[in-house]
């Protein structure tokens, strides 16, 4: 309870418990004998008509009783009594033999007499002025009976004097009676009042919320419960006594609120507030107007509540809905809201770029499958952790679900070096064997970059454009890949060919070019490569790298490397009819690779071109052989069963360990066309050529440049006892027709 309510309560007690003792037995009696001036000796005067009066009172009776009956309202009372089973006669009785006992010697007595008569009547409903005109009816009486009395007119006087202080006495104590029988009853209803507000300022109390009400017009606060007295006792004049305590940014939010209550709306607002010990603290503060007529608020009942807990709840849940519940990560929702951000900040800055990054571990799904689920996710936690230790807090971490983590840099103005920063530093935290449950284990990732704006102007272009480059990055087996337009085949583009490769092979659309390959001793062809196009009825010539990454995400490579291998080995033979026994190679996809009934269907193509195994060369990158080197070095060894030699194509761009060319029964290593561009004055580039030479030598292999532009390049190569070559030096692929002709006409086909 409120120290200024309990001090009211206080007051009221204490002024009932005063009127309570002042109307005590006796002590009104001495008061009105002292008021009235009722003296000992009137008594003792009295004394000797006491008798005679009350006799004479006897015949009041009549004048009584007609007074009672003449007047409606107590008749109509008397009536009442009766109907409620009293009975009229004896009321009516002890009425008239209480007024008579005026006379009687005994003073407590008549007091006693008194106070009941008032209770009586109060509870009875009688009005205190029927007494007062009963008792002047009595009085007129008595004065007739005294004057009828045979006394002397001083004795006369002098009773008439004592009969009337007797009567006003009479009066005056009974109507205290109707008073202090008042008082008990508003004590009674008053208790109870303040019982009940006992309850409700104790709920009050009790609620751990501060509650109050200002009143508008005032700008005053005229109710405050006890928790708000109890923090701000010396400051409940404004509306807001915590306004000083409310963190600044917030302020403007509560007068805001203010305001709208003022205007007779609702409303409600989240705040921070400073509390003692410097900690910062949420508080709801709801406002409720009650209306006046006008329709604006007359006052407005405030409550502020802690909700410290419930918005530190929210944070959990926002945070477990942004949030990867394995590693604690960021998810991709949150990812994603990240990438928007630093593309907004980036389209501020013109020439920015922002780099986003896909990364995925590879074969984690054999960690999975050989060491079960629970050291799977065991990994996944250390990956992440060692990720976060390689990025910035700048920048941002994420998984993006299964194995597959997503890396964003904020806008930088070179992205290729930024990307490949974090990338090198991805990769060097990788050379440390991870330890998850007792076990050492080497793991090792595979990223795809894409950068705004080059590779896709929203979020989910970007990422999609990040994992083309990763998947690419996989098929060559390079750690990691920059998108490139040019080579890696957007989601639209993938969409649009899936439902045109089977037709393009009913229709007959796919053709074969090919380029020769020629031998530097001899100056004279040693074979041909197929090379894949499309005529496309309505895009034109479409190339091989459009076409084979859709095909392997489709499913449709194997009856593209079908048809592939028996036009090429058509043509092999078509060439021999002609004179020319020219080998054709093939080049074999990751996916072709894989197919169980790779070596039947090259086997069936031999026989069906009617074509011995020694005319076909099938070329494989590094990456391809990696996948499954056991099976791989299975293929091959059937392979070279029946005669089909086996390139490694584009070599020097792909796997670093040199391990599995001892294993493996390969003939040709055909040194990728990167190295050959500039091999005519690039030291560097003549340097790894001149290995890759020493290499292919040393294990016996036949070794192939590819890409040789120029008659420079050609001599370099010549002088670094290259074995043979290939590019548009010698002659750009060709269609089948054209390249028959280069056949019998080319210096290099002599
Ligand atoms: P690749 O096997 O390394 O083929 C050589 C590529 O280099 C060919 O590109 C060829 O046109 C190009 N090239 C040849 N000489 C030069 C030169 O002097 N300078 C330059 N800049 N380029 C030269 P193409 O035909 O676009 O084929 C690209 C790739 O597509 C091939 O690379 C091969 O990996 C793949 N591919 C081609 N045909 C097939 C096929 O039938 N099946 C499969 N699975 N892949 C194929
Ligand atoms: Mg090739
Ligand atoms: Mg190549």
């Amino acid at each position: 309870m409120s120290k200024k309510k309990k001090q009211q309560r206080v007051v009221i007690n204490r002024s009932v418990d005063d009127l309570q003792q002042r109307y005590r037995p006796g002590q009104q009696l001495k008061e009105h004998n002292y008021i009235l001036q009722i003296s000992s000796d009137d008594l003792a005067f009295l004394d000797d008509y006491r008798v005679a009066l009350a006799a004479g009172a006897a015949r009041f009776a009549e004048i009584y009783y007609n007074y009672l009956f003449d007047n409606p309202d107590i008749a109509g009372l008397l009536y009442t009594h009766e109907r409620n089973g009293g009975d009229i006669g004896d009321l009516v009785r002890s009425e008239l033999k209480f007024m008579l006992g005026i006379f009687r010697a005994d003073k407590a007595a008549r007091e006693a007499e008194l106070v009941e008569v008032a209770d009586k009547h109060i509870a009875k409903g009688a009005k205190p002025v029927w007494a007062v005109g009963a008792y002047r009816l009595f009085l007129d009486f008595l004065r007739e009976l005294i004057v009828e009395m045979d006394i002397s007119p001083l004795e006369r006087s002098r009773l008439e004097s004592v009969i009337l202080k007797l009567v006003l006495r009479d009066l005056g104590m009974m109507s205290d009676g109707y008073w202090r029988t008042r008082l008990d009853e508003h004590r009674e209803e008053f208790m109870h009042v303040s019982a009940q507000y006992d309850r409700i300022e104790e709920l009050l109390t009790g609620i751990p919320h501060l509650l109050w009400s200002v009143d508008v017009k005032r700008n005053q606060i005229n109710y405050a419960n006890y928790p708000l007295h109890a923090l701000y006792s010396s400051n409940l004049e404004s509306p807001f006594p915590f306004l000083a305590d409310t963190h600044t940014e917030d302020q403007q939010q509560l007068l805001t609120a203010w305001q709208e209550a003022v205007n007779g709306c609702g409303s409600s607002t989240e705040v921070r507030m400073s509390l003692a010990n410097g900690a910062e603290h949420w508080y709801r503060l709801s406002l409720y107007p009650s209306l006046s007529r006008s329709g604006r608020s007359g006052q407005v009942y405030c409550l502020l509540e802690d909700i410290n807990t419930v918005i530190s709840e929210r944070k959990q849940l926002e945070q477990l809905s942004t949030t990867d519940s394995l590693t604690r990560l960021p998810n991709r929702a949150l990812w994603a809201d990240h990438m928007n951000m630093a593309l907004a900040a980036s389209r501020r800055v013109p020439g920015s770029q922002v780099v986003v990054i896909s990364l995925d571990i590879n074969q984690f799904k054999m960690y999975n499958d050989t060491l079960g689920r629970k050291l799977g996710d065991a990994l996944l936690r250390e990956v992440a952790k060692r990720l976060n230790s390689v990025v910035r807090e700048s920048d941002s971490l994420a998984r993006l679900g299964g194995d597959q983590f997503g890396i964003l840099l904020q806008p930088v103005s070179d992205a290729r070096t930024a990307a490949e920063r974090v990338i090198t530093q991805v990769l060097d935290s990788f050379d440390v064997p991870f330890s998850c449950a007792g076990k050492q284990l080497c793991v090792s990732v595979t990223l795809g970059v894409s950068c705004f704006p080059d590779h896709g102007t929203h979020e989910e272009a970007l990422l999609t454009s990040a994992e083309t480059a990763m998947y690419r990055a996989k098929r060559n087996g390079l750690p990691y890949q920059f998108f490139d337009p040019g080579s890696d085949v957007s989601p639209v583009e993938q969409i649009r060919y899936s439902g045109q490769i089977q037709s393009a092979l009913d229709n007959d659309e796919f053709e074969l070019y090919y380029q020769p390959q020629v031998d530097l001793r001899t100056a004279s062809i040693t074979g041909a490569e197929a090379l894949l196009r499309w005529q496309h009825p309505l895009e034109g010539t479409v190339l091989p790298q459009r076409i084979i990454p859709v095909a392997e995400q489709l499913g449709m490579i194997s009856p593209i490397t079908d048809w592939v291998l028996l036009t090429a080995l058509r043509q092999c033979k078509a060439w021999t009819y002609h004179g020319s026994s020219v080998p054709v190679s093939v080049n074999v996809s990751a996916r072709s690779f894989q197919s169980p009934r790779l070596v039947d269907k090259i086997q069936w193509a031999l026989e069906e071109a009617g074509v011995s195994g020694e005319k076909l060369e099938i070329e494989i990158t590094e990456a391809t052989l990696m996948m499954d080197l056991e099976r791989a070095t299975e293929v091959l060894a059937r392979l070279s069963d029946f005669g089909v030699t086996v390139a490694i194509d584009d070599f020097g761009t792909g796997y670093s360990s040199l391990s599995y060319l001892k294993r493996l029964p390969i003939h040709t290593l055909k040194i990728d066309q990167s190295f050959i561009m500039d091999v005519a004055f690039d030291k560097q580039d003549i340097a790894i050529v001149r290995s890759i030479i020493d290499l292919g030598h040393n294990l016996d292999y036949k070794v192939v440049a590819e890409g040789v532009e120029t008659g420079m390049a050609l001599d370099m190569l010549n002088s670094l006892g290259c074995d043979a070559a290939q590019g548009f030096h010698i002659s750009h692929p060709l269609p089948e027709d054209q390249f028959s002709g280069w056949l019998s006409t080319s210096a290099w086909s002599g």
